[in-house]
């Protein structure tokens, strides 16, 4: 197995290497899909933007996902945001230079249950309410539209409109493109801290100085929750481990998405494609986990035997005993120790199910695995974001916890993050993502979402 192309290592130059500005409207913190998306939109409304990636651009979650551009499934709230970044990823493509990835083939999730098909019955008859395109299979109707396949499914979901994009192509294009733009990139820049006076942002200090601001926006993934503890905000966020895959280019048996209980495909730009399990998640206990058990309940009950549970964390990671919690804007921070998180990929898992693709699609015989890798997913205990302000820090805002599915509203998300920052019209219901809802005594409701 070859090494994966997209950025395990931190190149000896950043691509973007700008120096700092002493003061800026907003900064950003973090690189991924969401704080691109965010500084892209926000740039657009004439604001002088600075976005700081501890590493490199889309290091971690964001290039290390699927790729899929979902609206299947979703939590009925998030729909409509992502329809909307279904409708942006459409446009974006054809704005920008480079080539995202972005194609409408489709997603098909398959039921190897009546309780399965139920689900998707029940998703199916509220989201059309919500005007999108999809459609239930039933087992004939599968038939015909699946090259041929050797298992038995009881029926499927499919929605044409939805999409796949190359996530390790499309940030670090969109990123160029904002900073093209006029958005300040600062790579290998960690965000230390933040300064306030009177509970409003002043400041935020980072590894190569302090840039004063009114307004920052928090998109850390799966560190979030560890920026904001050190600056006495509490989010009950924890991460998982994913591991994904890239076969050997083969004959294009299905252009579009498939999901099942074990397995998940999708066709890549260089004709191969990605693969990875239906239900491998791993999760390092750590001092979060017991701090946050209350919240995870719900999940618990729901799922308990689908994660893998490892004693701890490696070195440096998010959660790991004996890791820093604390420090102040003059010393490193956990974030400068750890510059791109790059978990080991459980090899067994995807190799398992490589084989139940190839026993389930005789298209897939000869499919090898080229390359494998993993990422750590960010997830909050309802499995929805928290998009909102922080109420404790005027001027912070913080969109983070986008539990396994930020890539493909990442664009949705951006703008609606942007319109929150300059107190801007929405056009969504955000109250699902208030960052208060787990401290107001609300109940932890889990999303229906699959
Ligand atoms: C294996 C896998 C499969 C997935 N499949 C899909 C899929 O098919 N479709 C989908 O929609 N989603 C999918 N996801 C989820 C999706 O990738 C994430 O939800 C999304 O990328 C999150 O984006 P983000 O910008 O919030 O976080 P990230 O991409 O994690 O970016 C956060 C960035 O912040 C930086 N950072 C953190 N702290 C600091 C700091 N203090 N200073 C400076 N920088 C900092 C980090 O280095 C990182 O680059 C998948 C995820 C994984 C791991």
């Amino acid at each position: 197995m070859s090494q994966p192309e997209f950025p395990f290592q931190l190149p000896s130059q950043p691509e973007h290497a700008n120096p700092l500005p002493d003061a800026c409207d907003v900064v950003i913190i973090g690189g991924g899909v969401i704080g691109v998306m965010t500084a892209w939109f926000l740039n657009r409304k004439g604001l002088k933007v600075v976005l700081c990636e501890k590493g490199r651009i889309a290091g971690e979650q964001s290039s290390r996902n699927w790729g899929w551009v979902r609206q299947q499934g979703r939590d009925l709230h998030e729909l409509p945001i992502m329809m909307e970044a279904n409708r942006l990823w459409q446009q974006l493509s054809a704005e920008c230079d480079e080539e995202l990835g972005f194609r409408q083939t489709g997603i098909l999730y398959l039921a190897e249950s009546e309780k399965e098909l139920a689900q998707f019955e029940h998703w199916h008859g509220q989201a059309v309410t919500q005007g999108l395109d999809t459609h239930l299979l039933s087992p004939a109707q599968l038939k015909a539209h699946l090259p041929s396949y050797n298992t038995h499914w009881f029926g499927g979901l499919y929605t044409p409109g939805d999409g796949r994009a190359e996530p390790w192509q499309a940030v670090p294009s969109l990123a160029r493109a904002a900073a093209k733009a006029g958005v300040t990139i600062v790579e290998q820049c960690a965000v230390r801290t933040l300064e306030t006076q009177a509970g409003e942002l002043t400041a935020v200090v980072t590894e190569k100085g302090t840039v004063k601001c009114e307004q920052a926006v928090l998109a850390g993934g799966a560190w979030s929750s560890l920026f904001a503890r050190n600056a006495g905000i509490r989010i009950p966020q924890l991460s998982v481990k994913a591991t994904a895959g890239a076969t050997t280019a083969l004959p294009d048996f299905y252009d579009g998405q498939i999901g099942s209980p074990d397995f998940a495909l999708r066709r890549r730009l260089d004709g191969g494609y990605n693969i990875a399990p239906g239900y491998d998640r791993g999760f390092y206990i750590g001092p979060d986990a017991f701090r946050n058990l209350g919240y995870y309940l719900p999940q618990l009950r729901r799922d308990f035997f689908g994660t893998k549970l490892y004693p701890a964390a490696p070195k440096h990671f998010p959660d790991s005993w004996g890791g820093t919690r604390r420090w102040s804007g003059e010393q490193p921070s956990p974030f400068e120790r750890q510059r791109i998180l790059n978990p080991k990929p459980n090899l067994n898992a995807l190799q398992k199910t490589l084989r139940q693709i190839q026993q389930a699609f005789p298209g897939f015989a000869d499919a090898q695995i080229r390359t494998a890798w993993a990422g750590m997913i960010d997830t909050m205990p309802d499995i929805l974001p928290i998009v909102d302000r922080v109420p404790s820090c005027r001027g912070l805002v913080i969109a983070t916890g986008m539990s396994g599915h930020g890539f493909g509203i990442g664009p949705g998300m951006g703008r609606v993050v942007a319109d929150l920052v300059t107190e801007q019209p929405i056009g969504h219901d955000l109250s699902r993502f208030r960052f208060d809802r787990f401290s107001d005594g609300s109940k932890v409701e889990l999303s229906p979402a699959f």
